[in-house]
Parts: structure tokens; sequence; C-alpha cells
């Protein structure tokens, strides 16, 4: 065979190649267009039944010289791509989506502009254990300069015996301290049936990780004009997550900020892990604010201010922690509630030398 024989064949293969990828790039829009068809019907992406008689139909026709099961193996590996491409444009099209909406979104607050591109800070106990008791840390974060402070009046607890929480008493706890001080209250509702009530007392409505797929709840909190700080499930993905802020926001209500609270892994040496690079991640996927809660993520007073920085560091648009007046006698989270003392020494060494302004 000469050297022109060979240019020859090159040539062929080369336009081949170009032929197959037209037919390919062809096929994937009509997989995108079944894709937009299954999606407005509600059906499922995969058919396994489809795929088996796809790949039937290609044996059938395939006179070689491939085997059968090279053949199966590229069209599987063709499959695969275009149900990534289905997958990929159900993503973007989530209203959550940053393709959707390219510009920050922006959560105001009682004039905290959460997402504004400057850290803010939500400080406060665990859980409303009395009205004193708020007071005295409203009177800690009022005299740092800061606005947002949280109470659970409703506890979701691992042990039905532990404390649950003061309940609609602790709103209105919260209302008042939050009154008397100009302060904005986040606090965790758990039956989509408080979430009316509730919004007479509190400036954001707190949805946590036991709850992040508690589906009423989340459209119960969409259909409402408040605030939505939704937490990170204990085992959930972030394609769960963002598809639980869908929920919200499908519903009509945009003003969500996501929370990232540490997932469970094997490992026991915090009391979750703090899975820091979800932050850029949210932050590239979706248009919504992300806060990272380094007390309920690390469950460790000595690793609250570390883990501070780095969700700064890393593009956060806020931290939440537990502060309390006295947190070893806490109803709840006793061990990494920061005192009046340890919340001066974090505040302080979390602020200085940076331009983070409160
Ligand atoms: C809380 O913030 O009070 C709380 C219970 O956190 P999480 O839902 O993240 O466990
Ligand atoms: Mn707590």
């Amino acid at each position: 065979m000469s050297n022109q024989d060979l240019d020859q064949l090159r040539k062929q293969v080369d336009e081949l190649n170009l032929q197959l990828l037209k037919t390919i790039n062809e096929r994937s829009k009509v997989v995108q267009e079944i894709g937009r068809v299954k999606e407005k019907q509600g059906m499922n992406k995969y058919d396994p039944l489809r795929e088996r008689g796809m790949l039937d139909l290609i044996k059938e026709h395939n006179d070689g010289p491939f085997e059968n099961s090279t053949i199966e193996h590229i069209f599987k590996e063709v499959f695969k791509a275009g149900l990534e491409l289905q997958k990929d444009d159900h993503r973007k099209a989530l209203l959550v989506s940053r393709k959707k909406k390219p510009e920050d979104t922006v959560v105001s607050i009682k004039g905290e502009k959460i997402g504004d591109g400057n850290p803010h800070f939500i400080f406060g106990p665990c859980a409303v254990e009395s009205y004193e008791q708020v007071a005295q840390v409203a009177q800690e974060v009022k005299a740092r300069g800061l606005k947002l402070l949280r109470g659970g009046a409703f506890k979701p607890r691992t042990s039905p015996y532990d404390f649950q929480g003061l309940g609609m008493e602790g709103l209105k706890i919260l209302k008042k301290v939050a009154d008397e001080y100009d302060l904005a209250v986040v606090s965790e509702i758990v039956n989509p049936a408080d979430i009316e009530k509730a919004i007479e007392y509190i400036d954001v409505i707190q949805i946590g990780a036991r709850n992040m797929q508690n589906f009423e709840l989340l459209k119960a909190a969409g259909s409402v004009n408040k605030p939505v700080l939704l937490k990170r499930g204990l085992s959930a993905t972030l394609d769960e997550f963002m598809n639980a802020a869908e929920y919200i926001i499908s519903q009509g209500n945009g003003d969500i900020i996501l929370c990232e609270r540490g997932i469970r892994t094997y490992e026991r040496a915090t009391r979750n892990t703090l899975d820091i690079s979800a932050v850029p991640i949210l932050k590239k996927e979706t248009h919504l604010p992300v806060l990272v809660d380094v007390t309920h993520s690390t469950g460790r007073r000595d690793l609250l201010l570390p883990a501070a920085k780095a969700a700064l560091a890393i593009g956060a648009d806020g931290v939440m922690a537990e502060v309390h007046p006295d947190p070893a006698v806490a109803l709840s989270d006793s061990a990494q509630q920061m005192d009046f003392n340890q919340f001066d020494q974090f505040f302080k060494e979390l602020t200085k030398n940076s331009t983070i302004r409160v």
C-alpha cells in the first residue's frame, strides 16, 4: 500500500468521524426533546425496557465486523451520555439554578441583605428557654452591631424525652425581644400548619436538617411571603438539597437562604462533617445565598472559629453559630454553644484584619 492510499483511507476515516459526530449530536437533540416531553408528563428519564428494545434492534442489524458485545458496549455509552444530557437539562431548568437566573439573589431581612457580597451573621441560643435568656443574648448581638438573632421554639430532638422547645410561647418571646432590641429573628418551624401563625412572630422561617425533605412543609413555606433558611439534610446530596429549595421557590417564594450544616459520615471526631466544598458548588449552581452553621456541623467549640474562617474564605455569605448565657445548663446542645466570653473572642477573631462590615 502506497502512502497515497494510506492518506486516502485516513481521509475517509476523518469524514466518517465527522458523520458520526453529526449523527451523535443529532441523536442527542432528539433525546433532549424526549427529555422535555418526559419532564412535562412527570415520567422517569431512564426506561430500561426501552433501552433493551433499542439494543436488540441495533444488534439485529449488526452485520459486523464488530461483535454484538462491542456494539452493545458502544451504544450503551451513547445512551448513557444522552441520559446525562437530559439530567443536565433538568438541573438547568430549576428555578433555583444560576442558569435560570445568573444574578445573585439577595435576601433582605429588616435591612440586612444576605447575599450582597458582605458576610452576615446569625447568632443566638439553640433553643428559646425564657425571655431573660433570649434577651441577654440579644443584648450581646446588638452590642456588636448585628441584626439577626436565632432561637429554636420547636426543637426536633433525637429523643422524644428531651426538651422539645416552648412552641408558640417561644415564638412570642422571640418577637418581644426582637421588637425591644430592633432585631430580626430566625426560628425553625416543623409543622406546615404552624406557618401562617408563626410568620406573625418571626422574620425568617428556618427549615431544619431533619425536615429538608418534608415536602408539605417546604410547599407551605413556599406559599408565604417570608424568607426561608433551608438547612441541608443530614444525609442529603447537593442535588437533593437544591431540589428541596426548588419546592419552596416553585410555590412563589424565592427568598431562600441555603445553609450547610454538616452531613453524616463515618467520621466521629466531629458531630457531623462540614462539607466546605458544598459552599462554592451551591454558589455556582444556584443564585441563592449560602450560609454555614458552624455549631451543628462541628459540634465542637474549639472548631467554631476555624470553621467560620474557612466558610468565609471559601465564599459563604455568612455564618450561623449558637450562643447561650450559660451553656453548661442549656436545655439543648450544651456542649457546643458559646458563652458570652467565648462569643466575644470568636467574633473579634473572625472579624479582625478583614474587611468584614457588620
Ligand atoms: C438548629 O439550627 O436549631 C438545628 C436543630 O439545626 P439542624 O436542623 O441543622 O440540626
Ligand atoms: Mn442546636
